[in-house]
C-alpha cells in the first residue's frame, strides 16, 4: 500500500476531479457521486462513504474541491452534529438509513434537547419517553430548538425512567418530526429573525429502533452531541463564504439551499460580533483617528487574533489525534467575550446611530443586528457559567458545585414546574 501523504491525496483527488466535476449536474446526484468516491466524508469510515483518512489530510480535499470550484457535501447545520453522534453511537441501520442523506443534503435535522425547566440543567429533562407496545410514545415540551420548523428529523432526548437518578433516567431517540403528534411552533426573536422554535409532542411515536444506545444512555449519547457543539463542529460558525455567483445548474441549486435550508442561521455572522468590520466601519466614521476608541479596537483585535490562534492550537492537536486539551473548553466562553466586546466597539464607532435599522440606517441595519444578536453567543451550546463551571471542574480540577439532586430517584427530585413523572 503506498503511503498517504499530502502530495498523494492531493493528486489522488486532483485526477478523480478531473474525471467526475460537472457544474451541471443536479446537487444530489453530483454529492452521490461524490459520496460514493468517498472524498465527500474523507475522514469517515470507508465502509460509511468515507476513507479513513486522518483527520489531518482531510483539509487537503477541501482545499482541491475548492480549487475548481466543486460543491462540497452537505457540511453545516444540526445534521453534521446528528452524523457526528450517529457515527459515534448508531447501530448500521441508522448508519444507513441517515449519513447519505445527511451527506447529500436531502434531510435537515434538530436538535431537541432543551426544554423551559431544563436548559443548562439539560439532565432535568421532563420529556416523557415510554414504552407501549411495541412503539415508545413520546409527551411533553423542548423549546429553543433551531431549525426545527424545517427539520425532517429531530436528536431527542427524554426521560424514560423516573426510578433511577437523574442522569440514568435519560434516552436518546432519532423521532420523524414529520408526524401528527409533532407540532412546531416558531419564535420571533428580538433581532427580527425567527430560527428557535417551540416544539411540543402528543403521543408522539418512535420506532424502537431508532433508540439510539440502550434505554438510559441518553446522557452518554448527549454528551457526544454536544462536544461537537461546542467544538463548533455544526460548521454554522464558517458558514456563508460556500456560496458562490458562478454558473451553472449546480450553483443555482445550491444558492436555492442555502437560501432555505440555512435561512435560520443567516444571522449567525452577526452573533459573532463581524470583527472584521470593525476596521472598515473606523475609517468610515473617522473614529480610527480616535485614541480612547484605537485603544478598544487593539483590544478587540488582540483578544480575536488570541481566540483565532488558541482554536488553531486545539485543531492542530485534534488532527494529529491528540485528546482534546483545555483550548476546546476555552474555545466556546472566549468566542462569546469576543462577541460582547465586537459589539461594544461597534457602539462606539456608530454611536447612537447603531440602534437604526433598516436601508438607510448604518450598514443597511447590520450594526443594529450586531447588538441584538450578541447575546445569543453566551447561551448557545452551554451558557458562559456553564462553560466556567466546566473549566473550574475538569480542566482546573476545582471542587465541583453541590448537588441536590443526583442522590435520589428523579421522581422524588423537587422541580419547579409541573411534570407528570
Ligand atoms: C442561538 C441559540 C440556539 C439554540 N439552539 C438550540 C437547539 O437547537 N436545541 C436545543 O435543544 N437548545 C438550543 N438552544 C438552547 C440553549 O442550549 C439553552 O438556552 C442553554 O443551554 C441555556 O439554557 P436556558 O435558556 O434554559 O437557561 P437556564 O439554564 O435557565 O439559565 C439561566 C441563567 O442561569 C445560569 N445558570 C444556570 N445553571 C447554572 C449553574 N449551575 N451555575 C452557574 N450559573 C448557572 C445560566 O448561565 C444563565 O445565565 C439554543 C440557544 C440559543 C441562544
Amino acid at each position: 500500500m503506498t503511503e498517504l501523504t499530502e502530495d498523494s491525496v492531493r493528486a489522488e483527488v486532483r485526477a478523480w476531479l478531473a474525471a467526475n466535476w460537472n457544474p451541471e449536474l443536479g446537487l444530489v446526484e453530483w454529492r452521490n457521486k461524490l459520496i460514493d468516491s468517498g472524498w465527500g466524508a474523507p475522514h469517515w469510515p470507508r465502509q460509511w462513504y468515507g476513507r479513513d483518512l486522518p483527520l489531518g489530510l482531510a483539509p487537503v480535499v477541501d482545499e482541491e474541491l475548492a480549487r475548481v470550484g466543486a460543491v462540497p457535501v452537505a457540511k453545516a447545520g444540526i445534521r453534521t452534529l446528528a452524523a457526528a453522534t450517529i457515527l459515534a453511537h448508531g447501530t448500521d441501520l441508522h448508519k444507513q438509513k441517515y449519513l447519505r442523506r445527511i451527506l447529500t443534503g436531502e434531510d435537515t435535522w434538530c436538535q431537541l434537547f432543551s426544554e423551559p425547566g431544563s436548559g443548562s440543567d439539560l439532565a432535568g429533562a421532563v420529556t416523557r419517553a415510554d414504552r407501549k407496545g411495541n412503539v415508545w410514545v413520546i409527551n411533553g415540551q423542548k423549546v429553543w430548538n433551531t431549525s426545527a420548523h424545517k427539520a425532517d428529523w429531530g436528536l431527542l432526548l427524554a426521560r424514560s425512567n423516573w426510578d433511577v437518578v437523574k442522569h440514568k433516567g435519560l434516552s436518546y431517540f432519532i423521532i420523524n418530526m414529520r408526524q401528527p403528534g409533532v407540532k412546531v411552533y416558531p419564535l420571533k426573536q428580538m433581532n427580527g429573525h425567527a430560527s428557535f422554535n417551540q416544539v411540543f409532542f402528543e403521543d408522539a411515536i418512535v420506532e424502537p429502533e431508532f433508540l439510539v444506545e440502550d434505554t438510559g444512555d441518553g446522557w452518554k449519547v448527549a454528551t457526544t452531541t454536544l462536544m461537537h457543539e461546542r467544538r463548533g463542529a455544526d460548521g454554522i460558525r464558517s458558514w456563508g463564504s460556500g456560496a458562490t455567483d458562478r454558473k451553472g445548474r449546480i450553483y443555482e441549486e445550491e444558492k436555492a439551499e442555502v437560501a432555505t435550508v440555512m435561512e435560520p442561521y443567516k444571522w449567525y455572522p452577526q452573533r459573532a460580533g463581524r470583527v472584521d468590520l470593525i476596521i472598515q466601519r473606523a475609517k468610515e466614521t473617522g473614529k480610527i483617528n480616535d485614541p480612547v476608541v484605537r485603544q478598544e479596537i487593539a483590544r478587540l483585535l488582540i483578544m480575536s487574533k488570541a481566540a483565532e490562534w488558541t482554536a488553531r492550537r486545539a485543531r492542530a492537536a485534534q488532527l494529529q489525534g491528540k485528546p482534546q486539551g483545555p483550548e476546546g473548553s476555552l474555545g466556546k466562553l472566549v468566542s462569546s467575550h469576543v462577541a460582547r466586546l465586537a459589539a461594544r466597539v461597534h457602539t462606539q464607532l456608530t454611536g447612537a446611530d447603531a440602534l437604526l435599522t433598516g436601508p438607510e440606517s448604518p450598514m443597511g441595519g447590520t450594526i443594529a443586528e450586531i447588538l441584538v444578536s450578541v447575546p445569543a453567543c453566551s447561551i448557545a451550546g452551554g451558557t458562559d457559567e456553564i462553560q466556567r463551571n466546566i473549566i473550574s471542574e475538569r480542566v482546573l480540577k476545582m471542587p465541583k458545585e453541590p448537588s441536590v439532586d443526583t442522590d435520589k430517584p428523579f421522581k422524588d427530585v423537587p422541580r419547579n414546574i409541573a411534570s407528570n413523572g
